[in-house]
């Protein structure tokens, strides 16, 4: 019995989104029992998005999970929280088992990262790479525990790492679990709010020495520099 992979997606509206959730698709259409939980920053299920939810041919779940404009104030505006929120409900709001990822839109994968995560008992974390300064971001092993983060940025936090650097096993999800809204701590603050400690972390990926996803990032064009701005995945209404 294959343990199900909740691979939670924030995404929002841009001249990229399209193409960047048909890149992922692709990857993830390889991956047996894994369920796509693909929560968009806009006031309405967007039919393209769901288009391409469809057509992976995936077990999926679509949320409209727009921000709440005040978030647009802050300095730093944390990214993508709302949508990992409202997934976080979807998945609580039955008993699940199974294992929960955050994967962005943007994000690559290799495919041997699900083999990894699925073997998530509770808590475990690998390396990213493609993460600032470092170039990698990574937990610190001695004697196949984990005792530290190798980061760019360890910025106080008990747990320096990436939203894509750790899985969890749906069994230890605290009802409480929340993800806070302050850029930079999301990933602490969710894992503390859960209860976690160092001791419990699983290192995966041959003890952490192998990056099997990555942060990487695609240029935006500027709305103006776009000739055609593509309000519908066809070209015949132009
Ligand atoms: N995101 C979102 N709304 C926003 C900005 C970002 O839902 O207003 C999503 C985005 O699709 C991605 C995640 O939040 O899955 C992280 O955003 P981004 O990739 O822009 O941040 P970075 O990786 O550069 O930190
Ligand atoms: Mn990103």
């Amino acid at each position: 019995n294959l343990t199900v992979i909740y691979y939670v997606t924030p995404t929002y509206p841009r001249p990229n989104q399209v193409p960047e959730l048909t890149r992922l698709s692709h990857s993830l259409m390889h991956v047996p029992g894994l369920h796509w939980v693909v929560a968009n920053d806009h006031d309405a299920c967007d039919p393209r998005v769901h288009s391409i939810l469809q057509r992976s041919g995936l077990p999926f779940t679509h949320i409209s999970s727009p921000k709440p404009p005040q978030l647009n104030l802050l300095r730093l505006m944390p990214r993508g929280v709302t949508n990992r929120r409202a997934a976080l409900r979807w998945i609580t709001s039955e008993p699940r088992q199974g294992v929960l990822y955050f994967g962005d839109d943007d994000n690559s994968v290799d495919l041997d990262l699900f083999d990894e995560i699925r073997k998530t008992r509770k808590l475990s974390m690998f390396p990213v790479g493609l993460i600032s300064e470092y170039g990698v971001s990574s937990p610190v092993l001695q004697g196949g525990k984990v005792i530290g983060f190798f980061d760019s940025w360890p910025g106080a936090r008990r747990f320096a790492v990436d939203m894509a650097g750790f899985a969890v096993n749906l069994q230890h999800l605290a009802p409480a679990a929340a993800m806070p809204y302050k850029a930079g701590f999301e990933e602490d603050g969710f894992l503390k709010s859960n209860g976690f400690t160092l001791e419990d972390v699983e290192p995966l990926a041959d003890n952490c020495t192998r990056v099997l996803v990555w942060h990487t990032r695609s240029v935006i064009p500027k709305k103006k520099q776009l000739k055609v701005h593509l309000d519908s995945d066809r070209l015949d209404k132009f």
